[in-house]
């Protein structure tokens, strides 16, 4: 039988998810999810110095907004520390571990004197032969093998050869009793059972400490795929001077989370042409053989054309409950759902994110429209302030439906009878209702906003162009 699948997602709570870190999580569970296996998640946290539970909160919620989902955990490093010490236990009665003494300034002196000399900065060995006991102050380091070479078979970027002689007696266990990052990673890997690790490729340089690691304790290597960095335009490494970094940040942007794990999927793993996909769809096709072996640049503009797609494509009535949050954060007073719906429908095709979607829907939803200033002084002028004043009657007047057919009917026999051209008409009633020149179908609008709120924002525009008359007139 096929041994079953297991993946993990080890974020370090030092900071939110980045979207480098969102990549290697979603890589990992369609892996294990494409082939019936499990996901566990883990939380690294033995940096208790930059460890918090705020970021471990914000690393789960990004992770659950994102749609992964993990079958164990999230199991925290420094609940397991009695684990490590066990293992630790292990290679220190089995030979291939020691305890050392020297101080960390000591080896810090030592480093700088070999690198002066052009020698490679590592542990000098002092203490690897003394047979010293545990005692406080002491670091257990692995006895690393000094000859030979340990090769990777890397999924992603094929055999990797490493000198073990570059290689240093790193330290497992350190003074305060806490584990190393490599030595605590191989043991929740081995005792995880993972199978697959999947993981940035700025940890190549410690999987063959780790592969040494595994093979001290007689266990069996785990497969790897190291997923290339995701790069900045500029080809540096994705950071904040290149803008928005982590997961929250794209989410409080206005992406949707179907695009961004779309958009990061494809950004390092490609099936032919095809750029949109669906969850299900990913889970079928996704393997390790089709993530590509050289970085990825972030490009903002696909990102928004992927968001754009997925805005289209959901139903207004999906769309509404991401939406609220950015309609309350403009403080917009509150409207009914099924009102939202139908403003939404109107704006689908023209916004790109929730957040151009929130400022856009700002004429559905306070009555006191801004003018653009360019707009008002075009269309809100003397020359149409009668125009105004006789569309206004002719509405108020009107009894029949206010439906979005009936409106532009009796809008173009206005035209007709004024011998104006319907366009401009549409123009100067656009900007009493939304305060611009561009926006989605007059009549679509004002069957939305109701015969009520139309009369009421007209007379406002008919008082600003006459207001606009007087101060002409008088200067
Ligand atoms: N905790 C490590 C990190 O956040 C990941 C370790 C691993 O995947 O092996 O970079």
């Amino acid at each position: 039988m096929h041994k079953q699948v297991v993946t993990r997602f080890a974020p370090s709570p030092t900071g939110h998810l980045h979207i480098g870190g969102a990549r290697t999580a979603i890589f990992n569970w369609l892996f294990s999810r494409h082939n019936e296996g499990k996901f566990i998640l883990r939380i690294e946290d033995t940096d208790t110095q930059r460890s918090t539970t705020e970021y471990t909160e914000s690393i789960l919620e990004s992770l659950r907004w994102l749609g992964i989902d993990w079958d164990e955990g999230p199991y925290f490093q420094t609940k397991r520390l009695d684990l490590y010490r066990a293992y630790a236990e292990k290679l220190y009665h089995s030979g291939w571990a020691y305890y050392c003494e020297c101080s960390p300034e000591e080896v810090e002196r030592r480093r700088q004197e070999a690198f002066a000399r052009g020698l490679k900065p590592k542990y000098d060995g002092t203490c690897r032969d003394k047979g010293l006991t545990p005692a406080p102050g002491r670091v257990l380091r692995f006895r690393c093998p000094q000859g030979g070479i340990t090769v990777i078979r890397d999924i992603i970027k094929g055999s990797l050869v490493f000198d073990n002689s570059e290689l240093d007696d790193l330290v497992l266990i350190r003074s305060d009793g806490m584990p190393t990052y490599n030595f605590s990673v191989i043991v929740d890997d081995i005792t995880m059972g993972i199978t697959h690790v999947i993981r940035g490729d700025d940890h190549v340089n410690n999987t063959p400490k780790q592969v040494l690691l595994y093979q001290a304790l007689g266990e069996s290597v785990p497969e790897f795929a190291h997923v290339p960095l995701i790069l900045g335009p500029d080809r540096k490494r994705l950071s904040k001077r290149h803008g928005a970094t982590s997961v929250i940040a794209y989410r409080d942007m206005g992406f949707l989370p179907e695009a961004l794990f779309n958009y990061l999927v494809r950004l390092g793993w490609s099936y032919g042409d095809q750029e949109i996909f669906t969850r299900e769809e990913l889970v079928e096709k996704f393997t390790l053989e089709h993530v590509g072996s050289s970085a990825s640049i972030f490009d903002m503009e696909k990102l928004r054309w992927i968001n754009g797609y997925y805005i289209r494509k959901k139903s207004p009535q999906d769309l509404v409950d991401q939406l609220i949050p950015f309609l309350k954060e403009r403080g917009y007073p509150e409207r009914e759902r099924s009102y939202l719906i139908r403003a939404i429908q109107t704006l689908q095709a023209r916004c790109v994110t929730l957040s151009e979607m929130a400022d856009a829907m700002d004429f559905y939803m306070v009555d006191e429209v801004k003018y653009e200033p360019q707009a008002a002084e075009k269309f809100l002028t003397p020359d149409t302030a009668g125009f105004l004043k006789d569309i206004i009657e002719a509405i108020s007047l009107r009894d029949g439906q206010f439906d979005e057919r009936a409106l532009e009917e009796f809008f173009r026999r206005l035209a007709d009878e004024r011998g104006v051209k319907l366009k401009v008409i549409a123009q100067v009633v656009r900007v009493g209702l939304t305060g611009r020149t561009a926006s989605p179908g007059l009549f679509e609008i004002m069957d939305i906003l109701g015969k009520e709120t139309v009369i009421r924002r007209l007379e406002r525009a008919l008082d600003y162009a006459t207001a606009f008359q007087k101060s002409a007139t008088s200067s």
